[in-house]
């Protein structure tokens, strides 16, 4: 039995057969055409065509996955639509006389390159986005018909080096169990849709996994992102045994999901998620989550080539808020910059981008772009429970001057006799050390905080959270993350604030005992996470999980915690396991 490890990219187990996916070569050569206006016609023929084929798919998305999941083809359409991407290829096809396939391949592998060379794996992702567009329209340009996925037969767990969103799509659901890629990222569409889904899938195996041959039984483990290789029958009657498990507890979560998470001792968290766009929040509701803890505008401000306006901006934001009415929506002010670069800022370069001028920092230096943000998020707050949030933040003079322009808004839109959300709760995410430091200081200075782990862990650990090679360290489970939450806590409980975690932390069933003992008022994660982390805190009393987390506090490693935190609460071991 063989025994290969990737990146977990979707949660659960299954067990069957490979399914090798072939993708099949596409050869283009490189020609040249005596009427350019003819070959650029042929070019639109096939773009249309593709934006036909896209809509179809998106169809198929709408009633096999969410209308989260579908919302990845409507950004594919987008792509087809880029002004940029579009006057690429035709001023190829212009200028040099050569054919629509060259300049579409060429350029669709030039867009993906920029991308691919980010360092956010967001933008990384989209790499893939890109050539799977580009794809489409050289299939139809060269008349080859769309990957074939006829042989699979029987129900299958699929391996392919990577696989593209339409691959993904397109396959035939009923016949997939789970998916194991040798590259991808736990970002990438792929691992969204398996989520989305819920078939488990591990990524970035690495090139080993292409060698299992058609057939071959393996047991695939999304959730510590593991994959037997032709498991005894031992191995695979314990991990039967685990999926049963795990099927029980879903179902029984699901069913509780609007219920309230009231612990055994009567005290109420409140549970809310983290989200991107107005599919996400219908998401969230129909998880039961109670509102919004994150809602990431950055995402506003991808696969487009110029900034939102306000109107657009106010559009989006009030879509979002009015599927929440008086549900609370933390929306949080740009985090771009540095690693998360969007081209049409013009944002300079910067040695160390984790560490550079982003998000707030950015913000306060482009009035530009902060402000119409901040007025569009007052204007769609009206009649809704918005709460605006800044992330990012060092120190409380930060702070300060964030709220200085936030009113300079609010007396902008009076003067102007535009209706805003008035009295709003503004707060800040803690996720630099500095600001877990001072976070007495910080307490003064707002309304709430929410604890961003992801951020947190790869600052206090200096350990890249987009690096492989240190993802061990960079793991909230360490004490020395932990013992800033505490303080975190404490220092906000003092001033009479409230807080939130909206990193990762917050969603993992480990997590919750600790952070429940550790006071946490308002926990947000991914919408299907909402039913379980909800079931897990109405399973425990928050008076002995203090204890545990003093102890898990003198601990030394994520290993030691998460083995101490499986001990004294039994019921979570078996829904991690
Ligand atoms: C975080 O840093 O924990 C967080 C929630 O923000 P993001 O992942 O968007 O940086
Ligand atoms: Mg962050």
């Amino acid at each position: 039995m063989k025994h290969l490890t990737g990146i977990p990219a979707s949660r659960g187990i299954c067990i069957g057969p490979v399914f090798p996916f072939v993708r099949q070569d596409l050869r283009v050569e490189s020609y040249c055409v005596d009427d350019v206006q003819a070959e650029i016609k042929r070019l639109n023929g096939a773009i249309d065509k593709a934006k036909d084929q896209i809509s179809q798919i998106y169809q198929k998305a709408l009633t096999e996955a969410s209308k989260a999941d579908a919302e990845i083809f409507q950004a594919h359409r987008m792509i087809l639509e880029d002004p940029e991407l579009l006057k690429e290829v035709k001023s190829k096809i212009e200028k040099d006389s050569i054919c629509a396939e060259f300049a579409m391949m060429t350029t669709a592998q030039s867009f993906s390159d920029r991308m691919a060379a980010m360092q956010d794996e967001y933008f990384k992702a989209r790499a893939t986005d890109i050539m799977d567009v580009g794809s489409r329209v050289l299939r139809i340009l060269l008349g080859v018909a769309e990957t074939p996925t006829a042989d699979l037969k029987e129900p299958s767990v699929i391996i392919a080096d990577d696989l593209t969103p339409s691959d993904t799509v397109m396959l035939d659901k009923s016949m997939v169990l789970g998916f194991c890629t040798a590259r991808g990222s736990a970002t990438s569409h792929t691992a969204i849709l398996a989520r989305g889904l819920a078939i488990p899938a591990v990524s970035g195996i690495g090139a080993e996994i292409l060698k299992v041959s058609k057939g071959t039984r393996v047991i695939l483990d999304g959730t510590n992102a593991e994959v037997l290789i032709d498991p005894d029958d031992a191995t695979v009657k314990q991990y039967q045994q685990r999926i049963e498990t795990a099927h029980t507890i879903n179902e029984a979560a699901m069913k509780h999901a609007h219920e309230p998470a009231i612990t055994k001792d009567g005290v109420r968290l409140e549970v809310v998620s983290n989200i991107g766009n107005v599919e996400g929040a219908r998401a969230s509701i129909e998880n039961g989550a109670e509102g919004v803890g994150l809602l990431r505008t950055e995402f506003l401000y991808l696969e487009r080539t110029s900034v939102p306006t306000e109107e657009e901006q106010y559009q989006a934001y009030k879509a979002i808020l009015d599927v929440f009415g008086k549900l609370p929506v933390v929306l949080r002010t740009l985090d771009v910059g540095g690693d998360k670069e969007i081209s049409y800022m013009g944002l300079a370069a910067e040695s160390n981008s984790f560490l550079g001028q982003r998000a707030l920092r950015l913000c306060l230096v482009r009035p530009d772009i902060f402000k119409p943000q901040m007025r569009a998020a007052l204007r769609a707050g009206v009649g809704n429970n918005l709460k605006i949030m800044f992330p990012m933040v060092a120190i409380a003079q930060e702070v300060r001057d964030a709220r200085k322009v936030l009113e300079e808004c609010i007396r902008e839109l009076k003067a102007e006799g535009k209706p805003f959300a008035e009295n709003i709760e503004v707060g800040i995410m803690v996720e630099i050390p500095s600001a877990a430091l001072v976070a007495d200081q910080l307490a003064k200075e707002v309304d709430f905080f929410s604890i961003g782990t992801n951020d947190l862990s790869q600052y206090t650990m200096a350990a890249d959270r987009t690096n492989p090679k240190v993802a061990d360290l960079s793991n909230a489970f360490y004490p020395a993350v932990l013992r800033l939450i505490r303080e975190v806590i404490k220092a906000a409980h003092a001033e009479g604030k409230w807080v939130g975690m909206c990193g990762e932390l917050a969603g993992e069933p480990l997590a919750a005992p600790i952070l429940l003992g550790l006071g946490l008022d308002e926990f947000s994660m991914n919408p299907p996470m909402v039913p379980l982390i909800k079931q897990i805190l109405r399973g425990l009393d928050s008076k002995e999980m203090k204890a545990v987390a003093e102890q898990v506090l003198q601990l030394e490693s994520p290993q030691q915690i998460e083995d101490f935190v499986k001990e004294k609460v039994p019921f979570i071991a078996q829904l991690v396991d």
